[in-house]
């Protein structure tokens, strides 16, 4: 069925992907826009739970990423200094009868390009970054930096963190800085030297983790993100190569193995974490945001991604159930639907208390944004006319 609206779709990021192929399958004509010239193999790793792959799932994109990815045996939380075993999240058969899905790890390069997969090809148009967005009679104008336009009767802004769209629509603010920075590396297995390593663990420290994992079901890739604290960020760039010796250093006084891991590391690369005090205003009229763009978590539950891709299940179903009457409306409909879940996602993130003892996990994990109930709002908060 081939639906009225056009739909855009600005940023080809984790939601705005997924977003823009529900809504294809569903017959809406959706074009993304992405400022990026194309896609880069970034190095990092991410991790999907189980809500996430029901969505995925239904994109056909489950088998995909159990290739290029691991579905690890347990996630594994373990004390610092005397390595003592907190919690440990076994992830097997009947964890995944349980929570719906599978838990998958894999590198961020290898997700893109499986999601990206599902996009139709041609609806993404690189190297179009998004500058200006206002009203064109009943439909709306995008203006990209590089001088072209372009109409649509919806926009999604799946920008980022740094959104075009929400500065729009609420203003310009800068993220904010929460003083950590993430120090990231990725390194082949082989320079573990035969160390045995968890799939999946979590080193708690009294001021900083360490998170390590594979990122193939060969076990051949190892990836270590360790958050840390720091007084400011004041570079213009949002990462940086920093000297192996600043991972080794941040996690020396930690237990031996982790020693040994950091020790590892080749490359390593340092960003600021940041987030943004919360805000509701997520949509106004028929333009909506999604994901990092409305609400970006702090990176301690793995959630951020997985916010994006639920909010992309949530707002397509809304879309599809009455967008061609009222796209207002549905996009009120996601907006009302996703708050309350995301509000608990961000509590626990800034707590950084996700698994670091026995956790009720089922309401998390058993989500499934495909069926969970939509609810309906009548109120415009912005107030768009
Ligand atoms: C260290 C770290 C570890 C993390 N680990 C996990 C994890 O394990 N699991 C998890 O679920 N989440 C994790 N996250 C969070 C996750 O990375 C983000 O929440 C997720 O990427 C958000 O997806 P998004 O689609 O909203 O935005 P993004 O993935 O940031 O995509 C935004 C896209 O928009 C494009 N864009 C930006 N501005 C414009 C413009 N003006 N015009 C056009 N295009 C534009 C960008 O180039 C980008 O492609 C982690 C985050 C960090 C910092």
């Amino acid at each position: 069925m081939q639906r009225a609206q056009r739909i855009a779709v600005v940023g080809a990021g984790l939601g705005g992907l997924t977003c823009a192929a529900l809504l294809q399958r569903a017959g809406f004509v959706v074009m993304v826009y992405e400022q990026a010239a194309t896609f880069a193999r970034i190095g990092a790793g991410i991790i999907l739970s189980a809500n996430v792959m029901k969505v995925l799932r239904a994109l056909g994109l489950e088998r995909p990423l159990l290739e290029v990815g691991i579905a690890p045996d347990a996630f594994v939380s373990r004390t610092w200094d005397t390595g003592e075993t907190l919690f440990e999240l076994t992830l097997d058969a009947a964890s995944e009868r349980r929570f719906g899905g599978p838990y998958i790890n894999v590198h961020r390069g290898d997700l893109h390009a499986v999601l990206a997969s599902a996009v139709k090809p041609g609806s993404i148009a690189f190297g179009h970054c998004l500058v200006g967005l206002e009203a064109s009679g009943a439909a709306v104008s995008l203006a990209f930096e590089n001088g072209t336009r372009h109409e649509a009767d919806i926009v999604i802004g799946a920008d980022g963190i740094r959104s075009k769209v929400r500065e729009v629509l609420l203003g310009p603010e800068p993220p904010r800085f929460t003083g950590r920075v993430a120090q990231r590396a990725i390194f082949k297995t082989e320079r573990l030297g035969g160390q045995p390593m968890r799939d999946c663990t979590k080193w708690w420290g009294p001021d900083r983790h360490l998170l390590a994992y594979f990122m193939t079901r060969r076990r051949d890739e190892v990836y270590l993100m360790g958050s840390v604290p720091a007084v400011s960020w004041d570079r213009e760039e949002l990462s940086l190569a920093c000297p192996p010796g600043e991972l080794i250093e941040a996690f020396q006084n930690f237990h031996a193995e982790i020693r040994r891991l950091v020790e590892a590391a080749t490359t390593v690369v340092v960003s600021p974490i940041c987030d943004r005090p919360r805000h509701d205003g997520w949509s106004a009229g028929p333009i909506a945001l999604l994901g990092d763009a409305c609400h970006p978590v702090r990176p301690y539950m793995a959630a951020g991604g997985a916010m994006a891709v639920e909010d992309a299940a949530i707002l397509s179903r809304c879309l599809i159930l009455f967008g061609d009457a009222d796209p207002a409306a549905a996009l009120r409909c996601y907006v009302a639907t996703r708050i309350p879940r995301v509000r608990e996602v961000q509590r626990i993130s800034m707590e950084n208390s996700w698994l670091n003892g026995p956790t009720a996990t089922d309401w998390y994990f058993c989500y499934d944004a495909l069926t969970a109930p939509l609810m309906r709002a009548l109120e415009d908060p912005l107030g768009y006319t």
